[in-house]
């Protein structure tokens, strides 16, 4: 197995000088050299083939007994020396302190086709970090984490990776609704890979700590290897930094808007500086269109990471960077001016991304009351997101009534489609199809183009819970079924139609398809 390791993180970065493996306060550095746990019986569930070759991995390289015991904690690659990430982080708005790698240890970064990736297992044990919890994770949170991530990649949503997915042979106890009812289950790791970890966390964990020589040092590295093109000095560039930045993250939030992905836990120690979707943890995926849903029962009461809020959700994270970066800055007006920029750019791009999932490309000054009154309609009774606008790409030009049709196979309940409601519809398609005269795409164009768009397949949450209820009896075949049907997700593709349905009814309040806790 040869890999073409290159660390910058832990050799350009300071490290923690206290090796040992014990629960602590960090001062004055970046990350802790720890090794991960070993492993009693660890089996490889699966591997990612496009991540297998990205990262310059052989199909024998994989198979082979070195690579198990590698992502599985049980040996160190050569040459290497792993750690887990100091960082900080507001939590659900309140300033937590201390978080960091509690579970997540980096094995190494890789440089492979001139790609630079940093490779990590998650579930792979106690950090010093780790606070009160075990550093594991189990088999359920492992195969949701495995699947979405990569099914995100390919729905073309900016994200880390996944290398594989293993058990570990050991036992983890969980209480999975916090009500005292703790049960063992199959531990597992996910072998994550991201050019980088680094989260805002780790900016404000610095701040806090008023460790500013090590502030701008995490910083001057993040620009150097990931933000290149950042070509201005001194002030300005930890101001391009900051607005660079918030773009990649209102990129990232505007797709999850587009697919109908709920994170459920945007905490700043969860937000990537690379834009990245990171952290899959209690997500859901929007099933009836609903901007008030939050799969997360944690989150239940306030709501505060709903899928309608999760774009100024990023903005109350972009303060908490900036607040972080001021240090670097001192000056509070180009920090207000990026900060400005991202609300102006929000509301025009979400706006910009909505028409175009209803195929109007061509921008009219009216155009936000399609989406308004779209999103009104949408929410009246329960609408499936994916099917209904997966199918408005088959609405013909000057044939309006035909809407109806389109709405009614997107409905979870038949007697919902009142006169009132059709009426509505009818009026709404009515003024569509008059605005879609406006368009220089034909049906068929537009239909093309809407299915870029649109995707047909995603991870719907009790797809991921069949995964896991099988994987459980020990029959994990239904993880690469998923994992091959997702791999093209705007695709047609006839032989997984029985996917494209809604939400069936036994779903509906079962815990892990509807309700999920933090508990993974
Ligand atoms: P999260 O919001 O789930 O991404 O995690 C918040 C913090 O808790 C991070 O610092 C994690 O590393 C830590 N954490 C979560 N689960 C565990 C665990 N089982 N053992 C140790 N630390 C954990
Ligand atoms: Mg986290």
């Amino acid at each position: 197995m040869k890999l073409n390791i290159n660390n910058t993180f832990s050799e350009e970065l300071p490290s923690d000088p206290v090796l040992e493996n014990s629960r602590r306060q960090v001062r004055n550095a970046c990350f802790s050299y720890v090794t991960p746990k070993k492993t009693r019986n660890p089996e490889i569930l699966h591997v990612s083939e496009e991540m297998r070759k990205s990262l310059g991995f052989s199909e024998e390289d994989v198979q082979s007994e070195e690579f198990l015991q590698i992502m599985t904690g049980n040996k160190v690659i050569e040459d290497t020396k792993p750690y887990a990430m100091h960082y900080g982080g507001h939590q659900f708005g309140n300033w937590a302190g201390q978080l960091g790698d509690g579970r997540a240890i980096n094995l190494t970064e890789v440089i492979h086709n001139s790609k630079r990736w940093a490779i990590q297992l998650k579930g792979a044990g106690e950090t010093p970090y780790s606070r009160n919890a075990d550093g594991l994770a189990v088999l359920r949170s492992s195969i949701r984490e495995y699947l979405c991530s990569e099914a995100m990649y390919h729905l073309g949503v900016p994200t880390t990776r996944a290398l594989s997915l293993a058990i570990t042979g050991d036992q983890v106890l969980r209480d999975i609704l916090y009500n005292g009812n703790a049960a063992y289950e199959k531990g597992a790791i996910v072998c994550r890979v991201a050019p980088s970890f680094v989260r805002f966390g780790n900016f404000e964990i610095l701040a806090a700590h008023g460790d500013h020589k090590n502030l701008k040092l995490l910083a001057d590295y993040t620009i150097k290897y990931f933000y290149p093109e950042i070509k201005e000095s001194g002030k300005d560039a930890y101001v391009k930094l900051l607005s660079e930045v918030s773009k990649r993250s209102l990129r990232m939030v505007i797709d999850w808007q587009r697919v109908g992905f709920v994170h459920g836990v945007m905490n700043t120690d969860n937000m990537s500086i690379l834009g990245l979707t990171i952290d899959y943890g209690p997500y859901g995926w929007l099933e009836d269109y609903d901007l008030g849903w939050t799969p997360n029962t944690t989150d239940r009461q306030f709501k505060r990471y709903k899928f309608g809020t999760q774009p100024e959700l990023v903005l109350w994270n972009l303060y908490q960077l900036a607040n972080a970066l001021y240090p670097l800055i001192e000056d509070i007006d180009p920090i207000e001016n990026v900060l400005n920029q991202y609300q102006e750019a929000y509301k025009l791009e979400y706006i910009d991304m909505m028409l175009a999932k209803i195929g109007i490309f061509t921008n009219h000054e009216k155009d936000d009351l399609y989406v308004n009154e779209l999103q009104e309609l949408l929410q009246l009774v329960e609408t499936d997101m994916t099917i209904f606008f997966r199918n408005l790409a088959n609405h013909k030009k000057g044939n309006s009534v035909q809407g109806i049709e389109i709405v009614y196979d997107a409905l979870y309940n038949h007697n919902d489609l009142t006169d009132d409601l059709k009426r509505r519809w009818n009026a709404w398609f009515l003024k569509y199809d008059t605005r879609l005269e406006d368009e220089v795409l034909e049906d068929d164009e537009r239909k093309k183009k809407m299915n870029t768009i649109n995707p047909k397949y995603v991870l719907r949450n009790y797809m991921a819970q069949l995964a896991i209820d099988d994987a459980d009896k020990g029959d994990y075949n239904l993880i690469n079924v998923l994992y091959q049907m997702l791999k093209k997700p705007y695709d047609e593709q006839p032989e997984y139609d029985k996917w494209f349905v809604k939400r069936p009814d036994w779903a509906r309040n079962k815990i892990g398809c509807s309700m999920l806790s933090c508990s993974s």
